[in-house]
C-alpha cells in the first residue's frame, strides 16, 4: 500500500491524500487550497500528483470547503467514480459546493474588471455553479458504523468525528497479500460537549493513522465560559440599546450560536430579536433540522418536547437584500449573525460599516480569523479598519470568544491519542496544521511514547 500526501500538508487547507492498493486508487478528501491568489489558482487547477480519471473512489470526511471544495474540478478533469460520505455530508456538501461555485464566479468577475483596466485577458473561474451541480449525481451517503464493501479487499466504515454535522473519521480495512491493514484518517477531529452534535467516537487502534493537528500546539478557552460571555454581552446590549454584530461561518458556527441563544433566551427570558442574515446559513440550518439523528442528548430534548432547536420566538431568518438593509434602520437591542465568517465579503461588511463606530454596539468574534483578514484586524484590537475602501474608527466593544472551536486542542488531541495501543500503531502521519503546530504535537507524542511520527510534505509518498 502507498500513501501519497497531496494537500493539508504543513498547512490547514486543501485536505487530500491518496491511498493506492491492489491496483485501486482511493482519494481521501478533495479540499480547496486557500491561500495567496497565485498559489490558489495553480494548486487548485492542477492535480499534479495523479490523473483524476484513474481515481476509483473518493471518500470525504466532511463538508467543509477545505475538504470538499475542489471536487468540481476533479470531476471536470475526468473523475467519474463514486463520492462516498455520510448522509448529512452529502446534503451539506451539495449546498456548500453550489455556494462555492457562485463565489468562484463572482471572484473572477471582480478580478477580470481589474485585468480589463490593465489590458490583460480575462481569467476563467476555478469552477462554476454548473460544475458544482455536475458532481451531485456521484454522491452516495451512508450511515455511521455501517461497513461499506468497496470491493472484496477494501472495507470502509465511517465513525463520528464530532466536528460538524455529518463529520466522519474514515476507517479502511484493506486485505493486501494475505494480510489485513487497518488505516484511520481522522478528518477534522472535534471535541466533547460541542453544541448540537455527538462527541467524537473512539476507534479501534489502526496500524496507520493519518491525524489532523490544527491546534497541536495550543489550548482553547474553557467551554464553560461561553455562555457567561454571551450573557454578559446581552446585558451590555440591553443597557445601551446596542446591537451585537457576530461574523460567523454559515455552516456549523451559526447553528451552534442559534442553539446557545435558544438556551440563554429561555433561561433568562430575554425578549429581543436575533437576525440570521445569510441566505447560505438559512439553507444550511434547514439541513441541520432534517438530520435529527446526529443530535446529541441535550439537543434531542427539544424534539421530545415537540420543539425545533433552531426556531424560537425571537430568531428571524432574513432572505432578501431589502430585509437585510432594513436592519440598519432599526434600533437595538438586537443580535445580527451574518457572513462571511472572516469578514472578507458578504452582508457582514454592511453591518460592520453601519455599526462599528458606535460605542453602544459590540462585535463578537466567535471563530478562527486568518492573518490579514478584516476579522483578524478587529479581533487584534486595531483602532482603525478599512471597509469597502473607507476608513472606520472601531468604537464598538470587541469581544473574542474562541471556546466554540470545532477542533480538538492539544490536550484533547493527546487525550484522544491515549486511547490507542502504542504497540499496534505502526506509523502516525500528522497533517492539517501549520508546521509549528504539527512539530509541537510531534514532540509531545514522542514524550508520550508514541513512535514513527511523520510530518509529510506535499507530494511525499510512504510505502507501507
Ligand atoms: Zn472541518
Ligand atoms: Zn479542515
Amino acid at each position: 500500500m502507498k500513501i501519497k500526501f497531496i494537500g493539508a500538508t504543513k498547512t490547514v487547507t486543501g485536505s487530500m491524500h491518496l491511498i493506492q492498493t491492489n491496483g485501486k486508487s482511493i482519494l481521501l478528501d478533495c479540499g480547496l487550497y486557500q491561500g495567496k491568489r497565485k498559489d490558489y489558482y495553480e494548486i487548485n487547477s492542477n492535480f499534479n500528483y495523479f490523473e483524476p480519471y484513474k481515481i476509483d473512489y473518493l471518500i470525504v470526511s466532511h463538508s467543509h470547503i477545505d475538504h470538499i471544495g475542489n471536487i468540481p474540478n476533479l470531476v471536470k478533469q475526468g473523475f467519474g467514480g463514486k463520492i462516498i460520505c455520510t448522509k448529512a455530508t452529502k446534503d451539506l456538501g451539495k449546498v456548500m459546493l453550489l455556494d462555492s461555485g457562485h463565489i468562484q464566479e463572482k471572484d473572477v468577475e471582480f478580478v477580470n474588471k481589474k485585468r480589463k483596466k490593465h489590458g490583460e485577458p480575462p481569467l476563467q473561474p476555478l469552477y462554476t455553479q454548473q460544475d458544482a451541480e455536475n458532481t451531485f449525481s456521484l454522491f452516495e451517503g451512508y450511515n455511521y458504523y455501517e461497513p461499506i464493501q468497496l470491493n472484496e479487499d477494501i472495507e470502509l466504515t465511517f465513525f463520528n468525528a464530532g466536528h460538524i454535522l455529518g463529520s466522519a473519521i474514515i476507517n479502511l480495512k484493506i486485505k493486501e497479500n494475505g494480510k489485513l491493514i487497518n488505516l484511520v484518517f481522522t478528518g477534522d477531529l472535534g471535541r466533547k460537549n460541542l453544541p448540537i452534535i455527538k462527541d467524537p467516537d473512539i476507534v479501534e487502534t489502526p496500524h496507520f493513522l493519518i491525524s489532523e493537528a490544527t491546534y497541536g500546539g495550543r489550548l482553547h478557552q474553557s467551554q464553560n465560559e461561553t455562555k457567561s460571555i454571551l450573557v454578559d454581552s446581552i446585558f451590555f446590549a440591553l443597557k445601551r440599546n446596542g446591537k451585537i454584530i457576530i461574523p460567523a461561518f454559515s455552516e456549523s458556527r451559526t447553528q451552534q450560536l442559534i442553539l446557545l441563544f435558544h438556551e440563554i433566551f429561555d433561561q433568562h427570558h430575554f425578549k429581543f430579536p436575533i437576525y440570521i442574515d445569510s441566505p447560505l446559513a438559512t439553507s444550511i440550518t434547514k439541513i441541520y433540522e432534517q438530520h435529527t439523528e446526529e443530535y446529541d442528548k441535550e439537543t434531542s430534548e427539544y424534539l421530545k418536547h415537540g420543539l425545533n432547536p433552531f426556531r424560537f420566538n425571537y430568531v428571524h431568518f432574513t432572505s432578501s437584500v431589502d430585509e437585510s438593509k432594513a436592519l440598519n434602520e432599526m434600533s437595538g437591542p438586537m443580535i445580527i449573525i451574518s457572513a462571511s465568517g472572516m469578514c472578507e465579503t458578504g452582508r457582514i461588511l454592511h453591518h460592520l460599516a453601519n455599526n462599528i463606530e458606535n460605542p453602544n454596539n459590540q462585535i463578537l468574534i466567535v471563530g478562527y480569523m486568518a492573518a490579514e483578514t478584516l476579522g483578524r484586524k478587529i479581533a487584534d484590537g486595531e483602532k482603525k479598519v478599512k471597509i469597502f475602501g473607507e476608513e472606520y474608527n472601531v468604537k464598538a466593544k470587541v469581544t473574542v470568544l474562541d471556546a466554540l472551536s470545532a477542533h480538538a486542542d492539544q490536550r484533547e488531541l493527546i487525550e484522544y491519542f491515549n486511547n490507542f495501543d502504542r504497540k499496534k500503531l505502526r506509523e502516525i502521519f500528522l497533517v492539517h496544521g501549520e508546521e509549528t503546530e504539527l512539530s509541537a504535537f510531534q514532540k509531545i507524542l514522542i514524550n508520550e511514547n508514541f513512535r514513527n511520527i511523520h510530518i509529510p510534505s506535499r507530494g511525499d509518498v510512504f510505502e507501507v
